[in-house]
C-alpha cells in the first residue's frame, strides 16, 4: 500500500480480503487458536513460526488495524495496546529498565507526566523534563550516559505547543537514542513524525483515530530506522539473547524493521497483557476509515473558532498553532500544513471562576475529560486532568489556571461559534 496517498490508505490499508472473504475486517472474538500438533504450537512459542495462540499477546483483528496504522505512519511494524497509557509505557519500558534515564518534553499529557514522574520512577527509571522550546544546548545538557530515549508530543495536550521534531531527532541521534513521538493530536493525516526523523510513534487511539468516543485504546508504530545494533551495550534487550524466549536475539531474528515491536509483543504483552480487545480494534478501524475527512473538518472548525476568539473581548489569550499570530505558526506550517487539529485553548477574562461559568453555559459543547471527538467538548485541566500538579508543575507543563481546552468537533463552525459567543456573554455578566 506504500505508494497510495494517505486518504486511500485510511480506507484500504491493513486488511485485504481474498476471494470470497468478508469485505469488512472480521472480529476474531476468540481467546485462543487451534493447532493440529504440539510441534506446530511449539514453533510459535519459540518465535520460529508466526501465528496466533492466545489473544493476551496477539489477535488477527488487532493486527489488521495495527498494519493499517503502520502504513499510515510510514512505519515497518505496529501493535495495538489497551490504552494510550499502555502504549507510552511499553514504548519506554521496551528499551529502558531500572537504573536507566529518559529525557522528555515537559509539555505532555497529564497522564503521561504522572506515568513517567511517579509510577515509572518507582520502577527505577529516572526522567528529566525539558521545555519543548529548549535550545539544542539545553536539551543536550539533560542527557546522561544511561539515557535511553527522548520523548515528546507532536502537538502537546493540553498546552498545544508544537515540537520541533527534526531538531529533537537530531539531538537524540547524536546521543545514540531514539526519538519517541506521541502523535495523538496530529494523527498521521496531519503529521507523520518519521518523515522528520522520529524513530517510534505512539498513539492514544482513544482520540481522533477512533474519533467517536467509543473505545479506549493505544498503538505503537516502529519506523524500523533506528539501528539498535550500533549501541548493543545501551540496548541489550534488543541486541543480546532473550533467555525468556529460548535465547532469541530480536535484532538478529527480526531485523531492524521488526525487532522493537516483536520484543514488545513477546515480552511486554506476554507479561502485562495490556492488549486492545478485538471488538475495540474493529471500532477503531471504522474510525480510521474517515480519519482524513474528519481531520480536515476538525482543523477547519478550530481555525474558525480560534479566529473568533482572537478578537473577542472576553478572552485574554488564545493558543492555536494554525493562527498566523501564534508563535508556533512557523513550526505548524512545517510539520502540519494541512491543519493544526481541532483543539484550541484559551483563557477567559476573569480567570478560573469565569472559565467555569463559561463552560456551564455552553449548550453544544459538553464538559468531558475526553478530547478529539466528533462531538465538541471542553475541559478545565487545572481542576480535572492536571489537578495532581503543583502550580509550578502546571506552569512547566504550559497549563495556566484559566486555561480552557476546547475540542472542536465536526459540527457546523457557525453553530459552534454562536454557542461560544452566548456562553462568553454570560461568563462576563
Ligand atoms: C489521552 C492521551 C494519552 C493517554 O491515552 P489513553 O488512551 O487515555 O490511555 C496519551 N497521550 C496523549 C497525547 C493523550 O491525549
Amino acid at each position: 500500500m506504500s505508494n497510495y496517498k494517505i486518504e486511500t490508505k485510511c480506507i484500504q490499508s491493513g486488511y485485504v480480503p481474498s476471494n470470497g472473504e468478508p469485505r469488512q475486517i472480521p472480529i476474531i472474538q476468540s481467546t485462543t487458536f487451534k493447532y493440529d500438533t504440539s510441534e506446530d504450537m511449539g514453533k510459535l512459542f519459540d518465535l520460529e513460526a508466526s501465528g496466533y495462540f492466545y489473544t493476551r499477546l496477539q489477535n488477527p483483528t488487532n493486527d489488521y488495524v495495527a498494519k493499517k496504522l503502520a502504513d499510515l505512519e510510514g512505519g515497518t511494524a505496529g501493535m495495538l495496546t489497551s490504552s494510550g497509557q499502555a502504549a507510552n509505557f511499553y514504548a519506554i519500558f521496551n528499551i529502558a529498565s531500572c537504573g536507566d534515564h529518559v529525557v522528555a518534553s515537559s509539555n505532555i499529557y497529564g497522564g503521561t507526566f504522572n506515568l513517567f514522574s511517579v509510577t515509572m520512577k518507582r520502577m527505577g527509571i529516572d526522567f528529566t523534563f525539558v521545555s519543548p522550546y529548549a535550545t539544542d544546548e539545553e536539551l543536550q545538557a539533560a542527557f546522561r550516559p544511561n539515557t535511553k530515549a527522548l520523548f515528546g508530543e507532536t502537538i502537546a495536550n493540553p498546552a498545544l505547543s508544537v515540537l520541533d521534531i527534526e531538531r529533537f531527532a537530531n539531538v537524540a541521534h547524536k546521543n545514540g537514542v531514539p526519538l519517541i513521538i506521541d502523535n495523538t493530536f496530529a494523527t498521521p493525516y496531519l503529521c507523520r513524525p518519521f518523515e522528520f526523523g522520529a524513530d517510534i510513534v505512539t498513539h492514544s487511539t482513544t482520540k481522533y483515530l477512533d474519533g467517536h468516543g467509543s473505545g479506549v485504546g493505544g498503538a505503537i508504530i516502529d519506523s524500523g530506522k533506528f539501528d539498535w545494533t550500533k549501541y548493543p551495550d545501551k540496548f541489550p534487550g534488543l541486541c543480546t539473547p532473550d533467555e525468556s524466549y529460548h535465547g532469541v536475539t530480536y535484532t538478529e531474528r527480526f531485523g531492524l524493521e521488526g525487532a522493537f515491536i516483536t520484543k514488545a509483543t513477546a515480552q511486554l504483552m506476554r507479561d502485562f497483557g495490556s492488549i486492545q480487545s478485538p471488538q475495540n480494534a474493529y471500532l477503531l478501524n471504522l474510525g480510521i476509515e474517515s480519519l482524513h475527512v474528519r481531520m480536515e473538518r476538525h482543523s477547519y472548525n478550530a481555525l474558525k473558532v480560534a479566529e473568533f476568539l482572537e478578537t473577542n473581548p472576553h478572552i485574554t489569550w488564545v493558543k492555536y498553532s494554525g493562527l498566523p499570530s501564534d508563535p508556533d505558526y512557523p513550526l505548524a506550517q512545517k510539520y502540519f500544513p494541512l491543519g493544526s487539529c481541532g483543539v484550541v485553548s484559551f483563557g477567559v477574562k476573569g480567570g478560573r471562576r469565569a472559565a467555569e461559568k463559561f463552560m456551564k453555559n455552553l449548550r453544544l459543547a459538553s464538559i468531558e475529560t475526553h478530547v478529539a471527538d466528533a462531538k465538541t467538548c471542553c475541559l478545565h485541566p487545572a481542576s480535572a486532568t492536571h489537578r495532581q500538579m503543583s502550580d509550578a508543575e502546571l506552569e512547566a507543563a504550559g497549563v495556566s489556571p484559566d486555561l480552557v481546552r476546547f475540542s472542536c468537533g465536526i459540527e457546523n463552525a457557525e453553530d459552534l461559534i454562536a454557542d461560544i459567543a452566548q456562553a462568553l456573554e454570560k461568563a462576563g455578566e
